[in-house]
Formats: C-alpha cells, sequence, structure tokens
C-alpha cells in the first residue's frame, strides 16, 4: 500500500512554525523549480534560497498549477487564498528532514557512492547491472548536493529494493549531513582527481570529508592508489573490497589490452586469474567499468556472470542534443534515462526553443516503478499540454493504447520498426522535434533519418555551462544591475537563436549584436529580447525598424541619418548612444557632446534607452589608472546628458573583465560576452566559470614512416627515427590556424596529448603519434577543459575572442544540454 502524505502530516513532520491551508491536500512529489513541474496538483514547490531567492518564484510556481508551498519567508505566508502554506525556518534543513523521513521508512540496502570523478557514470551502471535482481531508487542525472539528495532520496517508494545514490561535497562539514540523509550500508569510492578541490584547503581533507559518508557502511569497494593508507584508521570495522592496477588488492588488475572499441582485461582475485570485456576504450569508462567490476564482485556475484553483464553495458549519455536537421528542422536528441522527470526536463528544452512555430515529440513507451499506466499516460498527457506541443507521434503499445488521453495531433505506431518502415510519407519540416525513447526502442535510427550527418570535426557547446556562467556573474552584481549579453560574431562563434534562447530563458535583459543582419536571425527565430545593434548601416535602416532592433548612434552622421528616416515614424524609437571615453573606435567625443545635445533636444523621435562607453584595459592592472579615467569621464557625461534630456537612461561601461575587477563601474546594466564562453582575465584561472566550447574531430588514417620521408606541404615535415602520424580532419579553413603547424600545436587523443608536424592544410593537419596506440577513427580533442582555448591562444600569441570566432561556419556546432 502506498503511503499517502499530506500537508497536515508534513507540517507535524517538519515541526513547522506556522500552516494555512487544507491539511488534508496530497504531496507526491517535491519540486523546486516553477518551470519543470510534473503533477502539480500533488507538488509541493519549496522555496529555497541559494542564488535568487526562491520565493520569487512562488507566483510563477502558482501560475503552473501548484498549490503547495514550503517557505521560510513569512511575507508569503497565505498569499493565495486558495493555496497552501508550511512556514519553516530553513527550506534546506527541511527538505533534508524530509528525506531522512522517508530514509526511516524504508529499510532497504542503499549504495552511496562518492569521488571527484565517474560518480554519475558508476551509478548509471551499476543501476544496468544489477537491475536483474532489484528494483532499484537511484538519483535522477548527477543530483548529489545538499539538495539534489534530498530530493533524490524522497523518491523512494514500497516497491523499491535497492537504492544507488550519488553524493556530492563542495566543502567541509557537508558529508556528514549528507551521510545522515543517506544512511548507506555499502559504499563506493570513485576516481579522486582535482576536481573540485577548492572549498578544501589539502587533497587529504577532501578525501577525509568524502569517507565520512562510509563510516556505518557494511561495505566499502574503493582503490588504495586513492587514499594512501588512510581507510584502515578512518573506518574501523568496516569490511573492505580494493582493486588496484599498481598494488595489491582483493582485485589486482594485470592486463588492460584494447581490442578494436573494446578493452579487455584480466585480474588475479581469489586466488585465480579472472577476465572480463568492456564495450569501451576511453579512460574514464575503463576505471568506471573496472569499479563496477570490483563491486559485483565485492557483493558476490560469480566473476562469469560479471563478465557477462559488464559485457553489455551500454554507454550513457546524460545529455539533450540539440542538431539541425532536415528540412529546416532542429532535432533534440534525448538519451536521458526514459522516465517522466526527465521527459519534463527535455520539454522544457522543447519549449524554450523559439526558432520554428511548430513542435514535435516523438515518445516511447515510458516505465516508472510504482506507477500505473494509466495514471502514468495521464501525467505525460498532462506536461505535453502544459509545454504546449502540437504534435504527438507515440511509439509502442503502451503509449498506443492510451491514445485517447491526447489531445493535439497524434499519430501511433506499435514499434520503431513500423515507424520508419512508414517514414518515406511522412511530413517533417520547418519544427522543432524532440526525440526521446526508452533504451530498448532504438530511437537512434530515429534519429538518424532526422538530423543532418554531422561532419566529424564539431564543436560542443554546453548550455548548462553558459547558463551556470551567466549565474557566477549575477552573484556578482550589484541588486538591481541588469545584464546585456554581447552575442555578436555568432555569440562569440558558438552560435546564434541556440544560444539567444538560453539566454531568454535565463532572463538576461538585453542583447547586442555588431550587424543588424544578425538580430534579424534572431528575430526570425522568435528571439523577443530587445536587441542592440552596435554598428547600424544605414542600408539596414529598414529592416532595423522592422524587426525592432535598437541602433547604437555613435556619431552626429548617423545619428541624424536615422533621424530622418524616422521622420514618417509615429512613437519615439529606442537607441542607445555611444560615448568614446578613450577607446577611440566608435563613440561621440567628449568634444561632440554639445552638438549631441542640442540635436538630441529637438529629436523628439527618439527614446534614449541608454548610454554607453567602452573600457579599453579593464581586464589589466597595468590600465586600472585609465580605466578609472574613463570611468570618472563617463559620469560626468551621461549626468550632463540625463540633465539636459530630463528623464532617466540606463548607464553601462563594465565589459566582463570589469564585473568583478571594477564593481563600482556595474553602473546600471554590465556587458558580458566572454565571461559567459568561460574566460574572463580579471579572474585567476578563470576560477568559478565553466568551459563552454570543446572542439573535437577524428583520426582519418595513420601511417608509419621511414627516417628518410617527409609530411606535408614543402616536405617540411620529418621523423628523424622514423615513426607513426595520424592524419585528423581538421585545417586551416576549419579555424584551425596555419601557426599551428610543426609541432606548435597539441591535440588529444585518450587524454594523451600530441603535437602537430609538418604545416597544418586546408582541411587536414598532421599529429607525430609515435609509439601510442592511436587507430583509425579515435576521437581527437582540439580544445577542452584541460587543453583550453587559453592554451591555444598562448601557442600562437592571440586571445581566446580570436581562436574562438575563429572556428568556421563549416564546423558544424551540437548543443546539450544535462
Ligand atoms: C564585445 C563588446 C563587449 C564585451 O566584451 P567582453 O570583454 O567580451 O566582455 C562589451 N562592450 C562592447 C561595446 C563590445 O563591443
Amino acid at each position: 500500500m502506498e503511503l499517502i502524505h499530506t500537508m497536515k502530516h508534513l507540517a507535524v513532520l517538519l515541526n513547522a512554525k506556522s500552516f494555512i491551508g487544507n491539511p488534508s491536500a496530497v504531496i507526491e512529489n517535491l519540486v523546486i523549480d516553477s518551470r519543470s513541474i510534473i503533477n502539480p496538483e500533488c507538488a509541493l514547490f519549496c522555496a529555497l534560497s541559494a542564488q535568487r531567492d526562491g520565493h520569487e518564484y512562488i507566483k510563477d510556481a502558482f501560475d503552473h498549477g501548484i498549490r503547495n508551498f514550503l517557505i521560510s519567508d513569512e511575507n508569503y505566508f497565505g498569499l493565495y487564498a486558495d493555496a497552501n502554506f508550511l512556514l519553516v525556518e530553513n527550506v534546506t534543513v527541511a527538505l533534508q528532514s524530509l528525506a531522512k523521513y522517508k530514509r526511516e521508512l524504508y529499510a532497504i540496502p542503499i549504495i552511496a557512492i562518492t569521488g571527484s570523478n565517474g560518480k554519475t557514470m558508476v551509478k548509471e551502471w551499476l543501476y544496468q547491472l544489477l537491475a536483474h535482481e532489484y528494483n532499484i531508487a537511484r538519483s535522477p542525472r548527477s543530483y548529489n548536493s545538499q539538495i539534489g539528495v534530498p530530493l533524490s532520496l524522497w523518491q523512494i517508494n514500497e516497491e523499491h529494493t535497492l537504492g544507488i545514490f550519488e553524493a556530492g561535497v563542495s566543502k567541509n562539514g557537508e558529508m556528514h549531513a549528507l551521510a545522515e540523509i543517506i544512511r548507506p550500508t555499502i559504499g563506493i569510492l570513485t576516481n579522486i582527481g582535482e576536481a573540485h578541490a577548492e572549498g578544501f584547503s589539502t587533497s587529504k581533507d577532501k578525501l577525509l570529508e568524502k569517507l565520512k559518508l562510509f563510516v556505518d557502511t557494511e561495505l566499502f569497494i574503493y582503490s588504495p592508489d586513492y587514499i594512501h593508507g588512510i581507510p584502515e584508521k578512518e573506518l574501523p570495522g568496516v569490511r573492505k573490497f580494493s582493486w588496484s592496477t599498481t598494488q595489491n588488492a582483493d582485485l589486482k588488475i594485470m592486463f588492460i589490452e584494447p581490442i578494436e572499441q573494446q578493452t579487455y582485461i584480466s585480474a588475479f582475485y581469489n586466488g585465480a586469474t579472472i577476465e572480463c570485456l568492456l564495450p569501451f576504450r576511453d579512460k574514464a569508462s575503463i576505471e568506471n567499468g573496472i569499479i563496477c567490476w570490483a563491486a559485483l564482485l565485492a557483493l558476490g556475484y560469480a566473476p562469469d556472470t560479471a563478465d557477462l553483464r559488464l559485457e553489455k553495458l551500454s554507454r550513457i549519455s546524460m545529455r539533450l542534443e540539440l542538431k539541425n536537421g532536415i528540412n529546416q528542422c532542429s532535432i533534440i536528441d534525448d538519451s536521458y534515462s526514459a522516465d517522466i522527470s526527465s521527459l519534463a526536463i527535455a520539454l522544457d528544452f522543447l519549449n524554450i526553443q523559439n526558432q520554428h512555430l511548430k513542435k514535435t515529440l516523438i515518445l516511447s513507451d515510458l516505465q516508472e516503478t510504482g506507477k500505473s499506466n494509466e495514471a502514468l499516460y495521464e501525467e505525460i498527457a498532462s506536461l505535453i499540454r502544459q509545454k504546449q506541443v502540437n504534435r504527438l507521434i507515440g511509439i509502442g503499445p503502451n503509449i498506443s493504447d492510451f491514445a485517447s488521453l491526447f489531445e493535439l495531433e497524434t499519430k501511433f505506431y506499435n514499434s520503431t520498426q513500423a515507424f520508419i518502415d512508414d517514414f518515406p510519407g511522412q511530413h517533417f519540416a520547418n519544427e522543432t522535434i524532440l526525440v526521446k525513447g526508452a533504451r530498448k526502442f532504438e530511437f537512434e535510427r530515429i534519429s538518424k533519418l532526422l538530423a543532418q550527418k554531422l561532419h566529424d570535426t564539431v564543436m560542443e557547446i554546453n548550455l548548462n555551462a553558459l547558463a551556470s556562467n551567466l549565474r557566477f556573474y549575477k552573484s556578482k552584481l550589484n541588486a538591481g544591475v541588469r545584464v546585456m549579453a554581447m552575442v555578436k560574431a555568432f555569440s562569440y562563434g558558438s552560435g546564434s537563436f541556440e544560444i539567444a534562447n538560453v539566454l531568454q530563458y535565463h532572463k538576461v535583459d538585453y542583447l547586442a549584436v555588431a550587424f543588424a543582419d544578425e538580430g534579424i536571425a534572431l528575430r526570425k527565430a522568435g528571439i523577443t529580447l530587445p536587441i542592440m545593434v552596435m554598428s547600424p548601416e544605414p542600408s539596414a535602416f529598414e529592416a532595423i525598424v522592422k524587426y525592432k532592433l535598437e541602433p547604437e548612434l555613435y556619431n552626429l552622421d548617423i545619428f541624424k541619418g536615422f533621424l530622418s528616416f524616422l521622420e514618417d515614424h509615429e512613437h519615439a524609437y529606442p537607441v542607445h548612444l555611444k560615448i568614446d571615453t578613450g577607446m577611440h573606435r566608435l563613440g561621440f567625443e567628449e568634444t561632440e557632446i554639445g552638438d549631441l545635445l542640442t540635436t538630441l533636444k529637438v529629436a523628439d523621435k527618439f527614446k534614449v534607452m541608454s548610454v554607453f562607453s567602452h573600457l579599453v584595459g579593464s581586464d589589466e592592472q597595468q590600465h586600472d589608472t585609465f580605466s578609472e579615467y574613463q570611468i570618472d569621464r563617463f559620469l560626468v557625461i551621461t549626468e550632463r546628458i540625463e540633465e539636459e534630456l530630463g528623464y532617466k537612461f540606463i548607464k553601462h561601461i563594465a565589459n566582463t573583465a570589469a564585473i568583478t575587477r571594477f564593481p563600482a563601474a556595474q553602473l546600471d546594466m554590465v556587458r558580458i560576452g566572454i565571461g559567459l564562453y568561460g574566460f574572463d582575465a580579471g579572474l585567476p584561472n578563470n576560477k568559478g566559470l565553466q568551459t563552454v566550447a570543446v572542439l573535437k574531430t577524428t583520426v582519418t588514417q595513420i601511417k608509419h614512416l621511414k627516417s628518410t620521408e617527409t609530411i606535408g606541404y614543402g616536405r617540411r615535415g620529418a621523423l628523424p627515427d622514423g615513426g607513426s602520424i595520424a592524419t585528423v580532419k581538421i585545417g586551416y579553413a576549419d579555424g584551425y590556424r596555419r601557426d599551428f603547424g610543426h609541432g606548435v600545436g597539441k591535440m588529444l587523443i585518450h587524454g594523451k596529448m600530441f603535437s602537430t608536424i609538418g604545416s597544418i592544410c586546408m582541411d587536414m593537419c598532421m599529429l607525430d603519434v609515435t609509439g601510442v596506440d592511436v587507430e583509425n577513427g579515435d576521437e581527437v580533442i582540439v580544445f577542452n577543459d584541460f587543453l583550453t582555448i587559453a592554451d591555444l591562444a598562448r601557442q600562437i600569441h592571440t586571445i581566446p575572442y580570436e581562436i574562438l570566432t575563429n572556428i568556421s561556419q563549416r564546423v558544424k556546432r551540437i548543443y546539450f544540454y544535462e
């Protein structure tokens, strides 16, 4: 019997300060984001205060149908007459109490996983490996924080026989709280690398903190390579199972050998040699595979069974990918696990795409433990309604059974094959299509039909990282400061509407582009934010007005030109004035301000939205005096303009680096450019920012050369001792400049660094891979978070801006969202 939780029940449990509303309202799910909501009638919105105060989203949540609120700010108590409010001291603590209560209710075994890397992969794989025997509750995606863990635990119900949860900490003291919530019976420590070391003084501190998770476990699975003798003392009475590639261990790895796209591993275990085959060959997957192997053995599985199961592991991808499709479609390819909470996230992502009016969902049967099909498909139907999908193509016998629940254009197929057989007769054009299927439906076959063929060289854009960088800067802003996001030059090479959609969703105030056509492209893709055009040519005035773009007026010529163009315009038109305080590129000089003001006062066709200037050296300390000078001049000038004009406008001068280096210069708005894409010369090592772009290509051929042979044009490359080279599919036409030739440029294959050899060609270049096992088809990283754009910039004496914007349009972009 499912236990029913009511508001009254929760009020008692949480020892709430106050309650108002209907005590018998039923709560099933907890929600912290007002946007992705399933089954709103039975949801409890928890107003957490992180970067933004969650109470600000109560209205939004109410508008989405939520009627139950957990709050800590009395001002919101009883805000709506027909809603229920629970008032507590601290919402995060309350959330954790709810999770502890759930844990106590169900005494199932729980595996807890922590480490710096690999937590999610190990969790998902153990789920695949153990699903034969257990009904498993697990963390959604990588929910492992002080908030993610309680939300994960809350999902446990009476049908579950095992839990697998990840736990992550960012500073000392947090793990104890997580251990109390999860109360794991089995612990797994994954790779301890350098990730997330910031909140800790030493790596030993970090390790000791992580080990707190395992104090009360019965079994602990780890590698001594990562813990240098610590656990013997730290975890008394816990049974330990170790694995290692270098030292004695319960599972001593003897031999790791790649065989085509698989990896053969043999090990010494229980006095015998055992083996397994992993269907991967990259370093991280091999290590995480070994951890899963150790876990299976430690849990008592026979080596043969473990091998059979490991061989069938499938790669987990936790991403949504946005790609170009056939007939101008946009395709969102979703390989999340196929449950309803991931469907809600995917539909959210579909919903923020504005580039096409029509939105189609291709969905397979889903599975959800502890829920009848009827209830499940009713929820799905309500989600689809809420997210304004126009067309549903349902694939599978179950979803077809519930066809009558869906009130939109629908079509149903019994199997993926039936859909594919019917594909030639179907019509897909100018629409955004979300493809979401449970693994056994093999929807990659459908994506293949719909997506444009990708070239081997792609730039992957991480939209979560972009959003995270935006949040980072928002947290650095003084109260009330607005954000203009610079999306000129194809958003610094990262994309057009794909980026703008995300920025619009995360509520920036303004966008800025260099030329009118960039702004027009955004409007045509449904972007409604105000857009400033920095170089408004007179030939584009008509289009500027037609598409509601706002020009930057930077001298009297352009000012008068646009003014006379507006002669017959009825209303005052929004414009921006650029002041030159030292850049000497565009902008009114201080000496021209008198003339500007005379004209401006009679220019009643203009509404000055903002006045701004640009700093020339905000990222370099040597120019700080000049930056201060620019800021001072700007303030004097804008004050004068404001006085004469008689109304207020937005004043802005700060670019990325100035936001943290000159907080007082944030004024009314900041213009964030390169920082969104992960670089800020004002932050040591870009601390706090995430890498947004990864450029990848592949090896097309391997050649073995004798000492007498030469490589490439002009015979400029040579291997004096002979050796091997890999030809990779990127050249200067892709934006990988010729300056990277002759060993200057480096690329990564399987985590190893290789230098270029010979000159860079137009579409290809060569790497020296002598002595290393590299194969045709291997993935090659040109830049990522390890080999960074900043490294590349240093190698050829330029700046990250140029490396990014150089990547040519022929390099396909894939956008992903986790
Ligand atoms: C490009 C640009 C910016 C953004 O500069 P970043 O250093 O990339 O933040 C700001 N203001 C103006 C006028 C620009 O042209």
